[in-house]
């Protein structure tokens, strides 16, 4: 029965429903495009995600509405829980013209087609309202029953996947969350939600006696689900969140791309390309040596040569000045030498290296 979460996962898990969609209505991209008005899946999804009414209403004053909110549909949202602040922003709001190629347009040749249409887009709606109403009751089962009627009907909608992904995951059901967000993703590349969640399912599923530990590469996509979230929207507090808890939980054990953009709070951890010397008769290994938050690692090629020692417990920090090898000693008297490079193996001067581990030891 064992509850095996991680401290730091229910942090992610608490907030996520009240985060959840957020960036799917545009929020990532917010400060390069103008964000677009809500249609009307958007704003039921929203409801139906957990982002409480208020919040709602105001997204809806903020970014207008592309649609008319007729009675019928308002009737749908009020059946399904919506609070009178969602439903006046939504009669108060003006709705924007979409670039109507129809208007003004001959009749449409093939009626039936635009009224099938209307005819799906409907029951869609009314799916994700009957599906909020369940999920307000806890009633995860027949929520996602709807969210994934929904789906069916609408099957390229990454919203919707997002969704269906969420009521997975409040049901434990991990590998299922995680496929659905991977759809999401794919679907809808600029959702930081979407890329966020995936990484929340794939950290849940780490360790489940059910699956087993999970394959180590799979570290890899947590880290690249995190670093996708945030750098679509970096100004989210949970997203960096995430990313910078995970960053501080596995960078000792990944070999990390040192290209990969670190949150403003990690600038202090230095990644350097380096060989570590085995001696005349041994060669070298390559590897990345990390400095910074108080602890020095290094990792060579299958995680041989291994140091991950608490800047503390370095004894001496010099450099050979005659072969330009930064030599590290250990208190207990362990000795590694390392020549700083490149990434492709060529020979860098290894000052920069030392300083940042003077800088990071205070020395
Ligand atoms: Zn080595």
């Amino acid at each position: 029965m064992g509850e095996a979460t991680a401290p730091g996962c229910l942090v992610s898990v608490r907030f996520f429903p009240a985060v959840l969609l957020l960036a799917t209505i545009g929020f990532a991209q917010a400060p390069r495009t103008e964000p677009k008005p809500l249609d009307k899946i958007q704003v039921l999804a929203l409801l139906a995600g957990g982002v409480p009414s208020q919040r709602v209403a105001t997204l809806v004053k903020q970014r207008g509405i592309d649609f008319e909110p007729t009675d019928d549909y308002l009737d749908i949202l009020q059946g399904a829980g919506a609070e009178d602040t969602v439903l006046n922003a939504l009669r108060g709001a003006r709705p924007v013209a979409r670039p109507d190629i129809l208007r003004g347009a001959r009749p449409v040749a093939r009626p039936d087609i635009y009224a099938a249409a209307a005819t799906t887009e409907t029951q869609v709606e009314q799916h994700l309202a009957r599906g909020k109403g369940f999920r307000d009751k806890r009633a995860f089962a027949q929520a996602e029953e709807e969210f994934r009627a929904a789906v069916h009907l609408d099957p390229r909608n990454g919203d919707l996947h997002l969704l269906l992904g969420t009521i997975l995951y409040d049901q434990a059901r991990w590998h299922e969350a995680i496929a659905e967000y991977r759809r999401a993703v794919q679907l809808k590349p600029d959702s930081a939600i979407a890329y966020s969640n995936l990484g929340v399912a794939l950290e849940a599923a780490i360790g489940r006696p059910l699956f087993g530990e999970m394959d180590p590469t799979d570290r890899h996509s947590i880290l690249d689900a995190y670093r996708n979230a945030y750098s679509l929207m970096p100004n989210d507090p949970i997203i960096r969140d995430n990313y910078e808890r995970w960053l501080l939980k596995s960078w000792p054990s990944l070999a990390i791309d040192p290209r990969a953009p670190l949150p403003t709070s990690w600038v202090d951890v230095w990644r350097f390309y380096v060989a570590h010397w085995h001696g005349w008769s041994g060669g070298y290994c390559h590897g990345q040596l990390s400095v910074g938050n108080g602890r020095i690692t290094y990792r060579g090629p299958g995680g041989r040569d291994s140091v991950d020692w608490a800047l503390s417990e370095l004894g001496e920090v010099r450099k050979d000045s005659l072969y330009d090898l930064l030599i590290l000693r250990h208190r207990n008297g362990k000795k590694f030498e390392f020549m700083a490079e490149d990434r492709l193996g060529d020979q860098k001067p290894t000052a920069p290296l030392l300083d940042a581990i003077l800088q990071a030891t205070g020395r």
